[in-house]
């Protein structure tokens, strides 16, 4: 996941995607690049918690202010999967169809690939009009994702974790 974190910070410089949702116990944290401190919001504190129209971002009401969680922000599932269900205008079906919907991927093991792309790697899954075999583009694609841990020496662990609110696939192979 570091991997990916940095690649995102580096290759695209884009601010929402490096503001970072955590979930507290009551509650969760927001913290914003370029700025120091993290802020922190308790679930009582929140009148409503609502998706755009479009699904992409969530709108959060408190008393006197609008806070807006863009789907590319670190966190984004894990919070959606996490809102309390007495926010009773927040579509929790939407969710339950999108966590479903979701396929493993063979590159990185996390149940993530939503529309043959992987929401985590960013690598699109193998498909048969590919040139490579399935292997060779598996073998390749995983070790651009995990170049850091090569590069570093770092040992990539063989078995695939849960992360950021994603399921991990209990199947999956490191090819390289
Ligand atoms: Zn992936």
């Amino acid at each position: 996941m570091i991997g990916f974190l940095i690649r995102k910070v580096f290759c695209k410089n884009l601010a929402s995607e490096l503001t970072e949702i955590k979930l507290t116990e009551n509650g969760f944290s927001i913290s914003e690049p370029f700025e120091a401190n993290t802020k922190s919001f308790h679930w009582n504190e929140i009148k409503d918690v609502r998706f755009s129209e479009n699904n992409k971002e969530v709108i959060i009401e408190k008393s006197y202010k609008k806070i807006i969680l863009k789907k590319n922000n670190i966190g984004w599932y894990d919070f959606i999967q996490n809102v309390p269900s007495n926010f009773t205008d927040f579509d929790f079906d939407y969710i339950k169809d999108l966590m479903d919907s979701l396929k493993p991927c063979e590159v990185c093991g996390i149940v993530a690939v939503r529309e043959n792309e992987c929401i985590v790697c960013e690598t699109i899954a193998w498909n048969n009009e590919m040139t490579e075999s399935k292997i060779e583009y598996l073998k390749l694609k995983q070790s651009e994702f995990y170049s850091d841990q090569i590069k570093n020496r770092k040992e990539i662990k063989k078995v695939a974790e849960p992360e950021h609110g994603f399921k991990a696939d209990k199947n999956w192979k490191l090819h390289i």
